[in-house]
């Protein structure tokens, strides 16, 4: 009987908590800085070797001076003398631009975080695979741009590969048990269902970025923040799960949960069910991967079902909603789809953080990009990477004709913000 999850059969590597080498990816980001936290809470079992961000040389220093981390880069190279000037005569090796993060990603570790936010995870994410043990996944972007690739390379190079998404991680610790493919009726990812998931259409028509920042349950960095509020987030996670899960779309289902306490469930053919619920706390997938196939000890709250009462499940609405049926579209048509759809999601979320286009107008240039796609297949990085810049090129030219001038928008959502006040 083939057990289940993908490649996870193969290998079993059992951590040895004692000097375990650790890099994150991304560490000044939300999932980085709660890694390094935990690490710290526990600094006599790991070693730090890489850490990485884009900009933010000032805490990435100081990240530095206190795991005392062989290697750091930046990834915006005009960051790298500020960097060195604030990491002074220490002995860290100092890098930049995206040869220097490939660096840093490649540099031998037992256990790698992948929390850059983005497309730009892939590379750094595929050098890792190549020079790790563990590589826990919180970026979605990569494996829905390039899930084959990644898994064939975590396969040939003997990794373990734990994603930390906290949907994810749920399904990925049931299927630990033993389960068979065949016994598997569906799964099902839950959704918060974002800050605006009772608006009325037209409310939704002059939502702000501050408001779309705002989300009920999680604290997570700006884009996955958006994409939560879009649901465009399920719709990634949609296509990582069919990924990591070695499952047809068709046995992948989203149900809303407003709480955001039961994060993923696996059905089982013979009728019963298995979900992994907590608080909404990502320390805890964090610790899971980090101490896996055992745990440790977090302060996480722990959960009390008779104190917490009742929570709710309800439909996704597609039609408030659009992006989780879109992302589901590309997943039937695989190839250079879903890397449109990533990539022209990217700088549409950017778009409306720049106050460039409205909340609803996120999907809705999407779906106009993927319109406009040729289907192709069989793609290498290369062609991946080129197939990301031409969908960002062709989603700025839509973004930009929308609204020529700035003015024109201000004036457009003013009128809106006054029609629905
Ligand atoms: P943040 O925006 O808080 O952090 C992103 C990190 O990536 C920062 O270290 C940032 O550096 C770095 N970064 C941004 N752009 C680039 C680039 N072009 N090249 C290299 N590094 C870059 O994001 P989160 O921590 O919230 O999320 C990270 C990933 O994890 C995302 O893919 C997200 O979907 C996923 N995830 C997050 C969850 C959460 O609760 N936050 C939950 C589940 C998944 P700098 O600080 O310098 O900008």
């Amino acid at each position: 009987m083939a057990a289940v999850s993908g490649y996870f059969e193969i290998l079993m590597i059992i951590n040895k908590d004692a000097g375990k080498t650790v890099s994150i990816l991304g560490s000044t980001g939300v999932i980085g800085r709660r890694t390094l936290r935990l690490l710290n809470l526990d600094k006599k079992h790991y070693k730090v070797i890489a850490l990485t961000a884009n900009q933010n040389f000032t805490l990435l220093a100081q990240q530095a001076r206190l795991t005392q981390a062989e290697i750091v880069a930046v990834a915006d190279s005009s960051c790298y003398k500020a960097l060195k000037q604030e990491l002074g005569s220490s002995n860290v090796e100092i890098l930049a631009g995206k040869e220097g993060l490939k660096y840093a990603a490649s540099a031998a570790a037992d256990w790698v975080m992948s929390a850059i936010t983005g497309f730009a995870a892939l590379a750094p994410t595929m050098a890792a695979i190549r020079h790790c043990k563990t590589l826990v996944l919180a970026n979605k972007e990569a494996l829905v741009c390039a899930g084959q690739l990644l898994i064939a390379a975590a396969k040939a190079n003997k990794v373990n590969l734990i994603p930390v998404d906290s949907e994810h991680n749920a399904i990925f610790q049931i299927l630990q048990n033993n389960v068979s493919q065949k016994q598997i009726e569906s799964i099902t990812l839950t959704a918060s269902g974002g800050p605006f998931y009772q608006y009325t259409p037209q409310q939704m028509q002059s939502i702000t970025p501050e408001q779309a920042l705002s989300h009920p349950t999680w604290g997570m960095g700006q884009k996955i923040t958006i994409d939560s509020a879009t649901i465009m987030n399920k719709g990634l996670e949609i296509i990582e799960a069919c990924h990591l899960f070695s499952l047809p779309p068709s046995q992948i289902k989203v149900a809303i949960h407003p709480e955001s306490i039961l994060h993923g469930l696996v059905s089982f053919c013979d009728g019963s069910a298995t979900a992994v619920l907590s608080h909404p706390d990502m320390d805890i997938p964090i610790s899971t991967s980090l101490s896996w196939p055992q745990r440790t000890a977090t302060q996480a709250q722990k959960l009390d079902l008779a104190r917490l009462g009742k929570i709710n499940f309800m439909e996704p609405d597609e039609q408030r909603f659009p992006a989780l049926k879109l992302a589901r579209e590309v997943l039937e048509k695989r190839g250079n789809y879903p890397i449109v759809l990533n990539a022209a999601n990217e700088v549409a979320v950017q778009a409306f953080l720049d106050h460039k286009i409205k909340f609803l107008d996120i999907v809705q240039v999407v779906e106009e990009v993927i319109g406009k796609t040729t289907h192709q297949v069989n793609l290498s990085l290369p062609e991946i990477i080129q197939q990301d810049k031409a969908a960002r090129q062709d989603v700025r030219k839509i973004i930009n004709s929308l609204y020529p001038s700035k003015q024109e928008y201000k004036t457009k959502r003013l009128r809106l913000l006054y029609a629905s006040s």
